[in-house]
């Protein structure tokens, strides 16, 4: 979907969506046991939007019970991966019939530039949903090579009862990330949307009701990390949990594991990306413009942001120079306005967050930017003498570039490594034995040679080191979080079973 609509438009649509307040949990909207509810609001504009349900460990464990009956009684997870994949593509195909409207939703939760949901975040997540129904009738399992006496059989079983967690940055796309491959799989969900933005979540799940996903098998709870995602990560009949969010709240979840049932734990974290640029790259303004996707995009509230721009000397002040004029073509403002590149900071206690890290850079070399509004932070970018530098060691989540000069392709390695994360990285160069030694010695679970990106759905994500841990989103590698593998041995033999001495 790459149709915009006007900002008046857009603001029509906010006017006239009616916001789901409740759980969603056995095919119905419910409220929280509690009946507790929190306000939730619009991060561009302080406004609040509605008031959603304040769930609890007990909504938990009826959610849990509700996809344990669902899995247990195999109304989705026995259907034939031909059945499931039916259902999956009428979801995306309902998701397309309601695009605006949740492109709309995702926006005024997040405060997303509306641009950026409506061409990338929105087209990818129905991709992604597409993209996991499609393979699902096309994985085989294995025989593997025993004796003529035998027969073999190594197949894929879903895990069955899955609670996935979510950050706030990408709440369709990573919704989509984990719930496409977990229900192609034939499994059963609960679902801890993130409390700053929880209003798409809780329309897809209505959308995969009507496009006849049995009730049951995707349950959205709503609600604090403290009172949903850690009776989540605790809960005694929850298979696996697959996380996505900051390195702190991820070695929790394999703390709750570890001290419940030792359910599998897939972790997707946070990264202080290094984009490096030698010397010998080709096209700078090429080179600046993916510098500033890289940094700039999604307010630089993305765990793949290159946000260490790690330079050498001799064309640092060409490449700052293009990357400025870049930057400066990003407009920040209302992000309904779908000329605006710049949207709002998730939150307010987010912006501060982000708004601390300004006074920081006032220590340093600031070569642009360095204000904030109360709602939005300017694109700014800050160079600063060492990579032992905070800016240059904290994920600050927010449009901080931070510059560090190098002499060599060796130093801008080592520095590139030098951090305790490990998600993506990126090099630009036109020497190709340095791009791939380099792509190579990089310590991250993705490279980019001569662009910023991520790959695409075919390819594995994930993190080294601190960014990651147990298993890889997105490709048919995803696959693997959500099944598990069994052994069937048949025996041929009319005999007895040989005594062992
Ligand atoms: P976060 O604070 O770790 O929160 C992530 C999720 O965990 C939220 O749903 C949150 O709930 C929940 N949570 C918080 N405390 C918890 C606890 N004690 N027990 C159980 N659950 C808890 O991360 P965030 O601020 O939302 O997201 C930003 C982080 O995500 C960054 O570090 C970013 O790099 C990372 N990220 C990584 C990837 C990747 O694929 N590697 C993708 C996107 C983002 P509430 O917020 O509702 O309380
Ligand atoms: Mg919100």
């Amino acid at each position: 979907m790459t149709d915009l609509l006007t900002q008046s438009e857009y603001e029509a649509l906010a006017a006239s969506i009616s916001l789901p307040s409740s759980a969603y949990i056995d095919g119905g909207f419910r409220p929280a046991k509690s009946g507790k509810t929190f306000t939730t609001a619009n991060p561009a504009t302080g406004a609040p939007l509605t008031e959603i349900a304040a769930c609890g460990a007990e909504d938990v464990d009826f959610a849990v019970q509700k996809a344990r009956d669902a899995f247990e009684d195999g109304r989705w997870s026995r259907l034939s991966p031909g059945a499931r994949k039916e259902v999956l593509l009428k979801l995306a195909k309902l998701m397309e019939r309601n695009a605006h409207e949740l492109a709309v939703l995702e926006s005024i939760d997040s405060g997303k530039p509306i641009f950026d949901v409506a061409t990338i975040d929105l087209p990818e997540t129905i991709h992604t949903l597409k993209w996991h129904a499609e393979l699902i009738d096309k994985i085989y399992d294995q025989v593997a090579p025993s004796s003529d006496d035998h027969i073999a059989l190594v197949v894929r079983e879903a895990v069955g009862v899955v609670g996935l967690v979510l950050p706030w940055n990408f709440p369709l796309l990573m919704l989509a990330w984990k719930i496409a491959p977990a229900l192609a799989a034939g499994n059963s969900i609960v679902l801890k949307p993130a409390a700053e933005t929880t209003l798409t979540a809780l329309r897809v799940a209505e959308l995969a009701t009507e496009a006849g996903l049995p009730a049951g098998v995707l349950n959205i709870v709503t609600g604090s990390g403290a009172n949903v995602g850690e009776p989540l990560g605790r809960h005694p009949d929850v298979d696996m949990v697959s996380f996505t969010g900051s390195t702190a709240t991820g070695r929790r979840f394999l703390t709750y594991s570890a001290e419940s049932n030792l359910k599998e734990v897939v972790l997707e974290l946070g990264g202080k990306n290094p984009c490096i640029v030698l010397d010998d790259a080709e096209d700078l303004d090429t080179v600046a413009a993916h510098v500033v996707q890289g940094a700039f995009w999604n307010m630089g509230e993305n765990c793949s942001a290159a946000s260490r721009l790690i330079v050498q000397k001799g064309i640092k002040d060409k490449l700052l120079d293009r990357v400025k004029a870049h930057a400066r073509e990003w407009n920040m403002g209302e992000p309904l306005d779908p000329s605006v590149r710049v949207g709002a900071l998730v939150s307010k206690s987010h912006y501060d967050k982000v708004a601390s890290y300004l006074e920081i850079a006032k220590t340093a070399t600031v070569h642009m930017g360095g204000t904030a509004n109360g709602t939005h932070v300017e694109p700014t970018i800050v160079e600063v003498p060492s990579n032992d530098h905070q800016l240059a060691r904290e994920e600050i989540f927010g449009p901080v570039l931070t510059v560090i000069e190098v002499a060599s392709f060796e130093e801008a390695i080592r520095t590139a490594n030098d951090t305790e994360y490990g998600l993506a990285a990126s090099i630009f160069t036109a020497n190709a034995k340095r791009a791939i030694r380099g792509a190579r010695m990089l310590r991250a679970g993705t490279v980019t040679v001569n662009s910023f990106g991520e790959g695409d759905i075919s390819t594995p994500f994930g993190g080294y080191k601190q960014s990651g841990f147990g298993g890889r989103d997105n490709s048919i590698h995803a696959h693997d979080q959500y099944t598990q593998l069994k052994t069937i041995w048949i025996d041929l033999n009319d005999s007895e079973p040989a005594s062992i001495d």
